[in-house]
C-alpha cells in the first residue's frame, strides 16, 4: 500500500482509503493508472449510487458535488461517454478515463422491430457476448402509455426448461449490475421514452444471479427512478432464494414460472423442478406473500395436449387454494420455438382453461403475445446470434453493425 501511495499524484493519494464500488476495489486501480495500463479491466460508473459517486469524486480530489453531477449525467441525461459530461472539468474527465473508468454502456449490435411495435435489442458486452433485451410499448391511439423493458439477467440460461429457447442456447455467465441497468437505458434510448415497467423475464434465471439482480433493482428504483411496484422478478424456482428475496421486503412482484399443477408433470417440463419439490416451492411462495404482502403471480405456459386440459386447471386451482391466498395466474400460450414438439393450444382451449380457473375463484389473465415475428416473445430470446453468443471476429462486427 505504501508503494502505491508514493506513486500516486496528489489528488489520488486520497484513493488509499479502501472504497469498494460495486464489485470493484477502487484504491489499487485508481493508482494503477499512474503506471499506464497496469489495469486492463475497466471500472464502470453505471450502477453506482449517488453516495458512491460522491466518494469517487472525493477520491479524485474533487468536491462531493461532482459526484452529484456524475449521477445526473448517468441517470438523468443518460450519457454514454465520460467526455460528454461537459460540465465536468476536462482534467477530471481525463483523469477518470486514464484511471480506467468508463460509463459502462454497450453498443447496440442489432435491433429487430416487430409489426406490433415490440423491439428486440442485442447488446454487445465488453467481452463480446451478446444479450437480448426487449422493449414492449403499449399505445393508447398514438400515445405511448406504458413501456416495459424485459431484461436479461444472464448470458443464456443453465436451467433448460423444455419449451424455452434461451436454455437451448446454453449458458455463458451472469450479468453484472450495470449490464442489467444498461438494458433499460438502451430501451429508453431507442423509444425516446421513459421505461415505466421492468420485468426480469429475458434471458437467464434471476435467482441464480440474485446479488447483481438486487443491486440492479436498487439502481433502477433509486437512480433511474422506476417504482418498485413496476418491477417484476420472474423465477422458475431455485431452492432457498425465494426466502432470501422475501427478507428484503421489496415492493416488487415475484412471478413464479409454474407450468404444471403437480410435481410429476412439472418435472417433465421443467427439469430443475427435481431439486425443488412443488410443496417446498408453494410453501416459500406462501411465506413470501406473508412477509411482503405482495401477491405472487404464477406463470403457466400452456402447451397443447401436455398441461392445458380443464382437469389440469382444476388441479391448479386446488393447489393454489391449498397454499394460501394472494395469488394470480398468468397464462402464456406457448410461443413456438425451434427444436421442440410442443404446440400452442387453440384459443378455445385457452379460454376453457382460464374459465375453469375463474370459476374456481382464481384470478387469471392471459398474456397477449407480443413480438412473435421478431422472435422477441417469451422464451424466444434466441436467434442466429445467440446460437453463437460470443462474437469472435471483430471484423464480423464491423460488417454487421
Ligand atoms: N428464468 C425465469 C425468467 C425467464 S423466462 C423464469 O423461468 O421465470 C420468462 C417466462 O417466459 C417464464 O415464465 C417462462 O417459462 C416463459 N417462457 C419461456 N419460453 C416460453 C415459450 N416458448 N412460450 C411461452 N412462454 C415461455
Amino acid at each position: 500500500m505504501l508503494a502505491l501511495v508514493q506513486n500516486c499524484s496528489t489528488p489520488l493519494t486520497r484513493a488509499v482509503r479502501p472504497h469498494t464500488y460495486g464489485t470493484y476495489a477502487f484504491t489499487a486501480k485508481a493508482c494503477a493508472s499512474i503506471s499506464p495500463r497496469a489495469n486492463s479491466q475497466s471500472q464502470v460508473l453505471l450502477g453506482l449510487s449517488e453516495n458512491e459517486l460522491k466518494h469517487l469524486a472525493l477520491d479524485f480530489g474533487q468536491e462531493p458535488y461532482r459526484g452529484k453531477q456524475l449521477h445526473h449525467f448517468l441517470y438523468r441525461r443518460k450519457l454514454r461517454e465520460i467526455q460528454d459530461f461537459t460540465q465536468l472539468p476536462q482534467q477530471f474527465r481525463n483523469t477518470l478515463e486514464e484511471a480506467g473508468w468508463k460509463v459502462g454502456r454497450s453498443p447496440i449490435f442489432e435491433t429487430v422491430t416487430s409489426a406490433d411495435g415490440t423491439v428486440k435489442l442485442l447488446l454487445k458486452l465488453e467481452d463480446n457476448r451478446l444479450i437480448e433485451t426487449v422493449g414492449i410499448p403499449v399505445m393508447d391511439d398514438t400515445v405511448l402509455t406504458r413501456l416495459t423493458a424485459c431484461v436479461s439477467s444472464q448470458v443464456g440460461c443453465p436451467l433448460r426448461c423444455s419449451f424455452c429457447a434461451t436454455g437451448k442456447g446454453g449458458y455463458s455467465r451472469n450479468l453484472q449490475r450495470h449490464e442489467i441497468v444498461e438494458q433499460v437505458l438502451a430501451i429508453e434510448e431507442v423509444f425516446k421514452h421513459r421505461v415505466s415497467n421492468v420485468v426480469f423475464m429475458g434471458m437467464g434465471e434471476p435467482m441464480l444471479n440474485l446479488k447483481a439482480v438486487l443491486e440492479a433493482h436498487s439502481c433502477l428504483n433509486k437512480d433511474v427512478q422506476i417504482g418498485q411496484r413496476m418491477i417484476t422478478i420472474s423465477t422458475v424456482g431455485v431452492p432457498n432464494t425465494i426466502k432470501k428475496l422475501a427478507s428484503y421486503k421489496l415492493q416488487s412482484t415475484l412471478a413464479v414460472s409454474l407450468h404444471a399443477p403437480n410435481q410429476k408433470l412439472r418435472e417433465t417440463i421443467v427439469p430443475s423442478a427435481k431439486s425443488y419439490p412443488l410443496d417446498a416451492l408453494m410453501l416459500d411462495c406462501r411465506n413470501y406473500f406473508r412477509q411482503t404482502n405482495r401477491r405472487v403471480s404464477f406463470e403457466y405456459a400452456l402447451l397443447a395436449g401436455v398441461n392445458d386440459s380443464v382437469e389440469h386447471a382444476a388441479e391448479l386451482a386446488e393447489l393454489l387454494h391449498g397454499s394460501g391466498s394472494g395469488y394470480h395466474v398468468n397464462l402464456i400460450p406457448f410461443n413456438p420455438i425451434e427444436g421442440t414438439e410442443y404446440k400452442r393450444p387453440s384459443k378455445i382451449a385457452v379460454q376453457a382453461f382460464s374459465g375453469a380457473l375463474e370459476s374456481a375463484k382464481i384470478t387469471v389473465s392471459v398474456r397477449h403475445t407480443r413480438g412473435l415475428d421478431a422472435n422477441a416473445a417469451c422464451g424466444q430470446l434466441r436467434n442466429k446470434f445467440q446460437k453463437t453468443p460470443l462474437v469472435n471476429n471483430p471484423m464480423d462486427l464491423a460488417v454487421s453493425c
